[in-house]
């Protein structure tokens, strides 16, 4: 027997059905907020990711499914992230010189080797939007407005957005100076590759997760404390900005972010009640990005959210998707005859857009009434010789028991 890979999931019609809803759900109000769709490949040259998401994070250090390429000796990975492929594919495409700004959307699927647990999964879905163009707070408070009108119109009431500013190259040099005093003076108490981090990417060691390591980063200097005044006036604005538009915050000087790429701007969207993985979305604003992958010097901002994590929320808070259709009628069928006259009626109303079923496994006449029961089919045709015969059949309301006589020819629904 083959098992599927460990961190990957079979998705049946009843959950898929969860999964359909929060995705139109997404795909409406990405239209609404004026983001357009962007499909680009699952598979991507490694290199990619290495420059984009940083060499020194857990994602490109651990967490990559790469394989040579057959013909080019080349290493490919399966993508991790989002943000990466569509900057890449805005500067192939040359669109950086397209009118500004330009948003974003796309739900895909991503690939991580991590250890699989509630909320991590090695395959896993997102949502996620990008904005080119704009290094005005409006542009992120229009992302993060879109991200909670999304969690908004799902129903979610425990999610609350924890919002930071972590800076940019200007401010970095004093914040990076006091970080490594700080964790310097910590430096046996560290794992060993926030050791290394602290050499190479001390800003990193605030998102480790090791107990110790995590229970220093707690105490750490701050970012908000060391903005530039630029960067200062840029996080007061966005936050006088998502007061206006009633989005609630809490600033939270822990979010920093797993990725290189963040500047100023990052935020989550943290579940309460769903577990260690309650990150529901993790955003942020990436000044430097689409430079440093050979484009123009072009500012983005944008977010991903965990599908699967957002069931996890609906789940904790009791929310469920709307319910699939129903059947409208349901053909029982006795006999051959009446059998293939039951299947051309039922297609000929499928044809007409409804949902329709009738017997495809042999079931006698009474399992076959069962079954419509369980369907919660709202009307039930049943054919006999009889009826055939006659070309006339009782339809039955299953709500009230009602019956009215139908031509099998040519009724409707
Ligand atoms: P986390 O802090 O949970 O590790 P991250 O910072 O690595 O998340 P991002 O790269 O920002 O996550 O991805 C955006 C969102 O995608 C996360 O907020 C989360 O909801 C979801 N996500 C990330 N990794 C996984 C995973 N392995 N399984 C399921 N969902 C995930
Ligand atoms: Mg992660």
């Amino acid at each position: 027997m083959i098992q599927k890979i460990k961190g990957t999931m079979d998705i049946f019609p009843e959950e898929a059905g969860t999964f359909q809803y929060l995705e139109r759900v997404m795909r409406e109000e990405a239209a609404r907020y004026g983001f357009g769709e962007i499909r680009t490949p699952t598979i991507e040259w490694t290199d990619l990711f290495v420059r984009g998401v940083g060499d020194t994070t857990d994602v490109v250090q651990k967490e990559m499914y790469t394989f040579a390429d057959r013909d080019e000796n080349r290493s490919i990975c399966l993508r991790p992230e989002g943000t990466s492929s569509v900057v890449r594919a805005l500067i192939e495409n040359g669109k950086c010189g397209d009118t500004m700004p330009q948003k974003y959307y796309y739900i895909i699927n991503c690939f991580r080797h991590e250890k699989p647990q509630a909320g991590r999964s090695r395959e896993f879905f997102q949502f996620g939007t990008e904005m080119f163009g704009s290094d005005s707070p409006m542009a992120d408070a229009t992302a993060i407005a879109l991200a909670a009108s999304v969690l908004r119109r799902i129903g979610l009431r425990s999610v609350r957005l924890h919002l930071n500013s972590i800076g940019c190259r200007n401010c970095r040099p004093s914040y990076r100076a006091a970080l490594v005093d700080y964790f310097t003076g910590h430096r046996d108490e560290l794992c060993d590759t926030c050791r290394t981090r602290l050499e190479k990417n001390p800003l990193r060691l605030l998102d480790c997760k090791n107990p110790p390591c995590a229970a220093l980063a707690a105490k750490a200097p701050r970012t908000v404390d060391h903005l530039c005044p630029d960067c200062r006036a840029h996080f007061d604005t966005l936050c006088r900005t998502l007061d206006a538009m009633g989005i609630s915050y809490t600033v939270d000087p822990a979010i920093v972010r797993g990725l290189d790429y963040y500047t100023r701007t990052v935020f989550e969207f943290i579940a309460e009640g769903i577990g260690a993985q309650s990150t529901v979305c993790g955003g942020g604003r990436y000044d430097g990005l689409v430079s440093s992958l050979g484009g123009a010097d072009l500012s983005g901002i944008g977010f991903g959210m965990g599908i699967t994590r957002v069931i996890l929320a609906m789940q904790a808070e009791g929310i469920s998707a709307p319910e699939a259709e129903v059947p409208a009628l349901y053909i029982a069928a006795l006999g051959e005859e009446a059998a293939v006259a039951a299947m051309a009626i039922t297609e000929r109303l499928r044809r007409a857009g409804h949902v329709v079923e009738c017997d495809v496994v042999g079931r006698s006449l009474k399992a076959q009434m069962k079954y419509a029961n369980k369907l919660r089919a709202a009307y039930t045709l049943i054919l006999g010789g009889d009826e055939v015969a006659s070309g006339k059949a009782q339809l039955r309301n299953m709500a009230d028991g009602s019956q009215r006589e139908v031509t099998l020819a040519d009724f409707t629904l």
